[in-house]
């Protein structure tokens, strides 16, 4: 590994580490799903809800993905449709003020006539998000996109992508039950994700390991110790945290210094091993566990 780094590559963001970030890439790429297309919902929002149900995500943080992973020209932006939005905030939920109408220019009135939509000309809107009041004329518009693989970026994205579905499986097989991605609500109250949660019997309620895994192509910094902060938060009697391809030395040390942060960190040189290191591990800490109990 390395020598072929380009430094595109090493500019990939740590969103391509977020768990659900990780999921939707990898239906992209198997072609499990092709276009995320917007769709409006019943609160007049434009939400994309296959990849909620890819990424199990909240609207706002898939909204924010899909905008961040086009930023970054992992994805393709399509244009779905344009809105007319609010002037002030964006928002592109309005009420229409029926009160003090201005009048339309003779041209704008013959426009009335070809559409409904067009009766909208002259008039006062208000918007739901934040209440501005603006004439439609000085609405602006706003487009609604799809999303797409950059097929540019396909290979770039393959190497960065996990494949857990094996390990998955391989656990599954075992009687355990198995949550890729996880969420778990902390004893903060916060919910957090993981990229695995598991318990090593199928009816159980409790978690027994959570794992985070982050993938970089350099080693990896003390940003992962926000990963240890939430670890610490859930409720797990294993925590572990495997990077790709290490920790670098200032991690380490403070990773060494904090053992009391109780979270395992495994190493791995590159994702092909992730699969087999994370079933070996799994395995050990079940047989300890199970004789425990
Ligand atoms: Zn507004």
């Amino acid at each position: 590994m390395g020598e072929e780094k380009s430094s595109e590559e090493a500019s990939f963001s740590p969103l391509l580490n977020r768990s659900d970030v990780q999921v939707l890439l990898k239906a992209l790429i198997d072609n499990a799903v092709s276009e995320l297309k917007p769709e409006l919902n019943q609160a007049g929002e434009f939400i994309y809800p296959e990849a909620e149900k890819i990424m199990g995500s909240s609207t706002r943080n898939v909204k924010d993905a899909l905008e961040s992973l086009a930023d970054e020209g992992i994805l393709v932006r399509e244009e779905s449709t344009t809105v007319l939005a609010c002037p002030h905030c964006g928002d592109i939920r309005f009420l229409v003020d029926l009160s003090g109408t201005q009048t339309a220019s003779p041209e704008a009135r013959a426009k009335v006539i070809e559409s409904i939509v067009s009766s909208l000309l002259g008039r006062r809107l208000i918007c739901l998000a934040e209440k501005h009041v603006f004439h439609e004329g000085e609405g602006v518009p706003k487009k609604i996109y799809s999303y797409k693989l950059n097929e540019g970026k396909r290979s770039l994205v393959e190497k960065w992508v996990m494949d857990l579905k094996p390990l998955v499986e391989a656990l599954r097989a075992k009687g355990w039950r198995v949550d890729y991605p996880a969420r778990i609500i902390g004893r903060s109250g916060v919910e957090h994700v993981f990229t695995l949660a598991v318990s090593y019997r199928e009816d159980s309620d409790s978690v027994d390991a959570v794992i985070d895994i982050i993938v970089s192509s350099k080693p990896v910094d003390e940003s992962a110790l926000s990963i240890v902060l939430k670890a610490m938060d859930v409720k797990a009697d294993k925590k572990l945290l495997l990077v790709v391809p290490s920790l670098s030395d200032r991690a380490r040390a403070l990773f060494d210094y904090y053992k009391t942060y109780d979270v395992y960190i495994l190493e791995c040189q590159t994702i092909s091993e992730i699969n087999d290191a994370l079933f070996e591990i799994l395995t050990s800490l079940a047989k300890i566990k199970l004789r425990e109990t």
